[in-house]
């Protein structure tokens, strides 16, 4: 078995990290672009810290706000104009996966000008991004520490970009600013960072360190989740601190295994049904499990005990958070997502090597409805 660990990003965590790394700010230039969405840089008060760090370390900024959730492949490109027009020597990513994602291929956009919106996933470009910081406000991408960014491109499909262009350079992770996250938000992530812990673990690829990182997080996250679906109430600080150390270690693992096919199905309920990201990909998660214990059954039981649940109360238990009742597929439409899915590595790293004849069962028995 071989291992592929890679991991460049200084990860500063903890109560007002911001503040007491300030040094950070100088050290990539005295110009930057601060890259956020409307709603959750100022909801979450990280927005405001950071013009406050900025300020005190005397860094000239200038603001991009129009960042939403699925990233556009065209609005980054935008953002990397501004980024050149203002001058600056570095981005800063603030918010939840969406804003940190685009963070990313921003700093690419800024230094490749002739780069057009959808060339980025070719790798086709001669500079080097511009340095990125990011700022995270929600416990589930794990985007802090991946040198991934998941964009959507001008066909309206979402895609990722990976490698070693696509790391930050430092990731503040201050659990404070995922306190203001609605439950609804709160739940989707958390089971987005569940299920980068369970594909890891179950992943082909998955190997000693990774498998560590999953187990430290799985069951944190679903004691949380369970309790919120029991309840419907939200978290206290200390549980949504553990979510949020939680997401940086599934972000861990998957920064080493990828993630396995749940991942790639759950990219289309988010775009034809605008299933949040992390309900996306939970609702193949049973299917997931279920084919692990068949492929991997030493390694998918113990997940099972880890979680102290049978199969079945597993699969119920997920379905009453996902709540995808409404979703159906029609035949012609399960054999155009099929049409995308060759030779997809996230099929080949899921157990028993997952093909697209087994997507178009799984789709089918999930949401074809006659
Ligand atoms: P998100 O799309 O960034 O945000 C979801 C919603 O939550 C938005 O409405 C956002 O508001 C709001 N929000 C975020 N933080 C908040 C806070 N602290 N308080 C109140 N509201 C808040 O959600 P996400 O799940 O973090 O990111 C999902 C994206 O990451 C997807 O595109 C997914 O494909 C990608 N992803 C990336 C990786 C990776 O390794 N890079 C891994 C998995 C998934 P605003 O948008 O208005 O600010
Ligand atoms: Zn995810």
């Amino acid at each position: 078995m071989f291992s592929d660990y890679y991991m460049p990003v200084r990860v500063l965590s903890g109560k007002d990290a911001i503040f007491r790394n300030k040094d950070v700010f100088t050290k990539y230039g005295t110009k930057c672009l601060i890259v956020c969405g409307k709603g959750s840089s100022v909801a979450s008060g990280a927005l405001e810290d950071l013009k406050t760090a900025l300020d005190e370390a005397s860094v000239e900024y200038t603001i991009f706000d129009s960042i939403t959730q699925n990233p556009l492949t065209t609005d980054c490109q935008n953002a990397g104009q501004v980024a050149r027009d203002f001058g600056v020597e570095y981005i800063i990513g603030v918010g939840g996966g969406s804003q940190l994602d685009a963070s990313k291929a921003i700093a690419v956009y800024a230094s490749n000008k002739f780069l057009s919106a959808d060339d980025i996933y070719t790798g086709d470009f001669m500079l080097p991004p511009l340095p990125v910081i990011l700022v995270g406000t929600t416990s589930g991408t794990g985007s802090e520490v991946t040198g991934v960014s998941v964009l959507t491109n001008e066909s309206g499909r979402k895609k990722s970009v990976s490698g070693e262009n696509y790391y930050a350079k430092v990731s503040f992770a201050d659990p404070k600013y995922t306190y203001s996250m609605p439950m609804g938000v709160t739940v989707s992530t958390a089971i987005d960072a569940f299920c980068h812990a369970v594909e890891s673990l179950l992943s082909n690829k998955s190997g000693e360190q990774s498998k560590m990182y999953s187990k430290r997080a799985i069951p944190s996250i679903w004691n949380a989740l369970t309790k919120m679906a029991k309840t419907n109430e939200l978290p206290d600080k200390g549980t949504r601190d553990e979510l949020y150390t939680c997401s940086l270690f599934a972000g861990l693992a998957i920064n080493s295994t990828g993630t396995c096919y749940p991942h790639t199905l759950g990219y289309t309920l988010t775009e034809d049904y605008g299933l949040p990201h992390g309900l996306a990909c939970a609702a193949f998660l049973p299917s997931f499990v279920k084919r692990a214990l068949e492929y991997k059954n030493a390694e998918a039981t113990e997940f099972l005990s880890m979680i102290n649940m049978n199969y079945l109360e597993f699969e119920r238990t997920v379905f009453s958070i996902v709540k995808a009742d409404d979703i159906s597929m029609t035949d012609e439409q399960i054999k155009a997502y099929c049409e995308r899915w060759e030779n997809v590595k996230n099929f080949i790293n899921s157990p028993g090597g997952f093909t697209v004849t087994d997507a178009a069962d799984v789709l089918s028995e999930l949401f074809l409805k006659n």
